[in-house]
């Protein structure tokens, strides 16, 4: 590794160990529940399904009233679901529905493609196995059985399946405020001209975007001018008001840059040259309670830098347990001849194949890379890639949440 350079996973280890689980948890309504953090683990109180029911829409028997097929019995009752039927009297049958509870006596659902409906009997053309089309209670979950994990960001379905054992609310951590400035007299805001000389403030919008896919609470501080006295005092605000404060810009040593110092005046920071491409200038530290990340302000450096560092320290200090990205083994259709001696995050997209396409520039100043690719491959220092090789791919999706 070059000299002076900090490796991506040392950066991390540093990172981490300064990310705290915010400390506050509250009780939200389930369905309000959604990407939200869960703070305790939720075990079941009751068996599902509550009673054995109906898998099928048929008739309930006793297999031992069905020795053979074209069997005859009377239907004696109907049980819809959400109904309790009476005990099944030996050689009768119920009509009955999915979902349905099954009546004491019997053992067996016939499915209702396997009877004929004749008057008030049916003849049953095929014989039952015991137990056959009957859901068990507690098959699915039993009581006191752990339905939901602590320390996992809650899914659609995570909520649905608390509600299905009757939890109504569920305690999760507060919701992280981060804090995001911008830094450069270059910027201007979309919907302004754009004088000569002057460039959009794209991280903006990238770094709120990301924001929301982890389900922050933002405050936005928007442009802050090149000086140290309003460096420092959006620094002491956002300090004030946010756990997390991430910064795009101004921590390079050149003569416009003044997160360094101000950081430093309001607070402690540690300056990483990390060995990654895009992205080498990383900040690191702590105004006042809040934790401060100051990424570089060239837009795809930001953006792979909030996805390879802000994202798992967002996430612990949310919480989550499992920060680590999920990454996936998958064929490159690209040839990669000249790798950095830094290890590299490049912009990829799936082909029709099944495999990986390159976008044709790496360029860290080529933002269209980063909107055209799927996700990044994660490649050693010098390594090169021929087509067909097997690469580290993290697609967007386990980058964005
Ligand atoms: P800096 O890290 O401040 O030296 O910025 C590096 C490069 O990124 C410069 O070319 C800046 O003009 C550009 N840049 C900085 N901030 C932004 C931003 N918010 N949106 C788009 N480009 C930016
Ligand atoms: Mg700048």
């Amino acid at each position: 590794m070059n000299k002076g350079l900090l490796s991506v996973d040392e950066a991390l280890e540093r990172l981490l160990a300064g990310a705290h689980p915010v400390a506050e948890v509250e009780d939200v309504p389930t369905l309000q529940a959604s990407g939200r953090v869960l703070a305790q683990a939720q075990r079941s109180s009751m068996n599902v399904p509550p009673m054995d029911n109906s898998a099928m829409d048929g008739y309930a028997v006793r297999t031992a009233d069905v020795p053979r097929p074209d069997t005859r019995l009377k239907v004696a009752q109907k049980i819809l679901a959400g109904s309790v039927g009476r005990p099944l009297a030996p050689g009768t049958a119920a009509r009955i529905f999915t979902g349905a509870p099954i009546p004491p006596g019997a053992d067996a659902i016939v499915m209702q493609e396997f009877c004929a409906q004749e008057g008030d009997e049916i003849v049953v053309k095929k014989v039952p196995s015991l137990g056959e089309w009957i859901r068990l209670t507690g098959s699915d979950i039993r009581t006191g059985g752990e339905v939901l994990p602590a320390g996992t960001r809650l899914r659609p379905q995570d909520t649905g399946l608390a509600a299905s054992v009757g939890v109504a609310s569920l305690p999760v951590y507060r919701r992280v405020r981060l804090g995001l400035f911008f830094t450069g007299d270059e910027l201007v805001m979309p919907g302004d001209p754009l004088p000569p000389g002057r460039i959009y403030n794209s991280n903006r919008f990238t770094l709120n975007g990301l924001a929301a896919t982890f389900d922050c609470e933002v405050r936005d501080y928007g442009i802050v001018p090149d000086s140290l006295e309003a460096t420092r005092s959006v620094l002491r605000r956002a300090a004030a008001e946010c756990d997390v404060i991430v910064t795009s810009g101004g921590v390079s040593v050149g003569e416009a840059d003044f997160v360094k110092p101000a950081v430093e005046a309001e607070g402690e920071l540690l300056m990483w040259r990390i060995s990654m491409k895009p992205g080498r200038p990383l900040a690191f530290g702590r105004v006042a309670r809040a934790s401060f990340v100051g990424l570089p302000g060239n837009p795809v450096s930001s953006f792979v830098t909030f996805l390879i560092f802000v994202r798992p320290f967002l996430l612990k200090t949310q919480g989550i347990a499992q920060v680590g990205p999920h990454a996936i083994d998958a064929r490159a259709d690209f040839d990669w001849p000249e790798p950095d001696a830094r290890r590299e995050f490049l912009r990829v997209k799936w082909n029709a194949r099944g495999g990986l396409d390159l976008y044709p520039t790496q360029d860290s100043a080529v933002l269209m890379s980063t909107a055209w690719a799927d996700g990044l491959v994660d490649n050693p220092a010098n390594r090169a890639i021929r087509a067909g090789d097997t690469v580290r791919f993290m697609p967007y999706s386990e980058l964005y949440r």
